[in-house]
């Protein structure tokens, strides 16, 4: 069997697992980068479909070239009465697609001299002498070794550990379009609470503006058990045109999300040589 080299192993090329390839590439002259090799399942059921994801950032980010929106001014709605709102400068809340976010990063670890990108699936990652050991399968069969000297592991953890709390955070969202404008670009409506609860948890709309006719709206909740693919539609339906009422629209496109949210120890150092990082170490934050 064939044993791959490298100083280290970054296995899922997802949110964590890319930002850590970016971030360890190097192209200075007289440095000594490390040598990174970046593993991804192949397409197929391990691989997640396209995201949008939002966060904070201060000024110009590393990504920006990918950030198809930003606003500066957030809004909360309770289920009655006026809205919380504010500026949240020098922050920027920031919409990144996870397609322009691989795209962007594809494009500079292709130009990296020391990031080389492996389609394997990661059967097994074994602590050895010096570091570990990866067991691969890559899409042609042939089973692969990997020695690195240390592993950053975005691999979704099977089960979520036992915790005091768990909720689940379950989305449907839709791209729409709208026959008049109905949006406010400069600002983000985060959580308004005006939509109907769940008899366990708690719900809340998100609507996202990328222009005065468009924007990404979910229906949100934070609850124990998921609803039926019906459940969503109907409740984002019954948000969009009961509380938002927007009118003839079209849905260009939707997404829908499922994110544990627990209150679990997630250790992020499994080994003298491994970590755990990105979702897989606790790090989801509680955005749509
Ligand atoms: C629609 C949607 C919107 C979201 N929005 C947000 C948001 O705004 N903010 C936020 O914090 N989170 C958000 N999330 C959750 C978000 O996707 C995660 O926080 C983020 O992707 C975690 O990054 P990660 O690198 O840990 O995992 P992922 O991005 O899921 O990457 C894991 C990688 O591991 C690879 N992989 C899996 N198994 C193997 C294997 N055996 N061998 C090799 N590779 C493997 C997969 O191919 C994948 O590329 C959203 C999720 C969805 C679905």
């Amino acid at each position: 069997m064939v044993v791959l080299k490298a100083d280290v192993a970054v296995i899922g090329a997802g949110a964590a697992g890319l930002s850590l390839a970016h971030r360890l590439s190097g192209h200075a002259s007289g440095a000594r980068f490390p040598s990174v090799l970046l593993v991804d399942a192949p397409p197929g059921p391990l691989r997640p479909g396209p995201r949008t994801w939002c966060f904070w950032e201060a000024g110009r980010g590393r990504f920006d070239a990918a950030v198809r929106s930003q606003w500066r001014h957030l809004r909360v709605r309770p289920p009655a009465g006026p809205a919380v709102e504010g500026d949240i400068a020098p922050l920027r809340y920031k919409m990144i697609r996870s397609d322009d976010f691989e795209y962007l990063v594809a494009r500079d670890l292709a130009r990296s001299p020391n990031v080389r990108h492996l389609e394997a699936t990661v059967d097994s990652v074994e602590e050895v002498a010096e570091g570990a050991r990866l067991q691969m399968s890559p899409s042609d069969g042939h089973h692969q070794a990997l020695h690195a000297r240390w592993v950053f592991d975005t691999r979704p953890l099977g089960s979520i550990p036992a915790a005091r709390t768990t909720l689940l955070q379950h989305f449907h969202g839709w791209f729409v379009r709208t026959a008049r404008p109905a949006f406010d670009c400069g600002t983000a409506e985060l959580m308004d609470f005006r939509t109907a609860q769940p008899c366990a948890g708690l719900s809340f709309g998100y609507v996202l503006p990328t222009g005065p006719r468009e924007a990404l709206v979910e229906y949100t909740e934070f609850s124990p058990q998921v609803l039926t693919a019906s459940g969503y539609e109907a409740a984002l339906r019954r948000y969009v045109e009961d509380v938002l009422s927007l009118g003839d629209l079209e849905i260009v496109a939707t997404e829908t999300g499922l994110i544990p949210m627990t209150d679990a120890p997630m250790p992020r150092r499994i080994g003298t040589s491994v970590f755990r990082i990105g979702a897989a170490g606790g790090a989801t934050r509680p955005c749509g």
